[in-house]
């Protein structure tokens, strides 16, 4: 069968990146029939013949190779053929954790980021720990709250360059956030994206005036929640889920890359990095674009 390793480099690749990624595969049975250069000295495509892909892609998983990343995939149409991409918000299409942000206001940002950690390396359920962060939340204004924060958003270096190829190759994009919606929202406006899913938060007037309650208001956007974006999406669109693509940093993101034609891990957890079907490491998100087959002549 055909497929595909992609090397990605952080800075530079290695000149001799292809003896070492054979050493590493040695006793795979993995035979490489060429190669294609997708941007020079960052990038590039091996067209390996591989006889049991399951054990190549896991020891692939395992290969270390300081500042490169290596995609392994199956060589067909639905690899630059992305016709539903998914992504994360928190840490993924934005540098922060916006509950952090929140958190900040109140002085709580410390014991707000413990349990996201936690939850983030799957350590306690997401559902628990979100009630637990928003609990802290209680009594913030909520009036302005969401004006302040919005310019404080810092967008991952490349989404930008990533969002704009897809959607011009006709893909149907989202964010699917464990934040909150009036930020999701904002996040959809600045990269053209087409739909925004976040938990919202319930208020209540104290003394006069509007204040978190400490309670998310209506369903909670968990792991489960993104998945069901994702495939709710696909059918609305009428999209093979091997054209779909989900993004993500953190374990609530597995469930929806396990339902994707491709999961990718974003400078995720080292959990997120094994489980998910390729991972990258870079500094910018536009990477993504070489995993999908593009050259840099083509994103000139
Ligand atoms: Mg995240």
């Amino acid at each position: 069968m055909s497929y595909i390793i992609t090397a990605i480099a952080a800075k530079e690749l290695p000149s001799d990146i292809q003896t070492t990624i054979e050493s590493h595969l040695i006793g795979q049975e993995v035979k490489f029939v060429k190669s294609s250069v997708l941007a020079a000295g960052k990038a590039v495509d091996f067209f390996v013949d591989v006889e049991n892909a399951d054990n190549v892609s896991k020891k692939i998983k395992l290969i270390n190779i300081p500042q490169v990343d290596l995609a392994f995939q199956k060589d067909s149409d639905a690899r630059k053929n992305k016709k539903l991409a998914v992504f994360d918000m928190d840490s993924t299409l934005i540098y922060q954790e916006v509950i952090e942000l929140i958190a900040a206001q109140a002085g709580v940002e410390d014991e707000v980021a413990r349990i996201t950690n936690l939850a983030m390396n799957g350590e306690i359920d997401f559902q628990e720990s979100f009630r637990r962060r928003v609990n802290l939340l209680k009594g913030i204004p909520s009036a302005d709250l969401w004006a302040k924060l919005k310019p404080q958003l810092n967008l991952t270096n490349g989404t930008k360059q990533l969002c704009a190829t897809l959607k011009k190759n006709g893909c149907v994009l989202a964010v699917c956030s464990g934040g909150f919606l009036p930020l999701a929202e904002h996040v959809k406006e600045l990269l053209g994206l087409d739909y925004a899913f976040a938990n919202q938060l319930k208020t209540q007037v104290v003394d006069g005036t509007e204040v978190l309650s400490g309670e998310p208001a209506g369903e909670i956007v968990d792991g489960n929640k993104k998945k069901a974006v994702l495939l709710e999406l696909a059918a609305k669109h009428g999209v093979s889920l091997a054209n779909s693509v989900a993004v993500g940093d953190g374990a609530n993101d597995l469930l929806m890359m396990g339902a994707a034609g491709l999961g990718l891990a974003w400078n995720a957890k080292p959990k997120v990095q094994l489980e998910a079907d390729c991972r990258l490491n870079t500094d910018s998100l536009a990477d993504a674009l070489y995993i999908f087959g593009y050259t840099d002549k083509e994103l000139e």
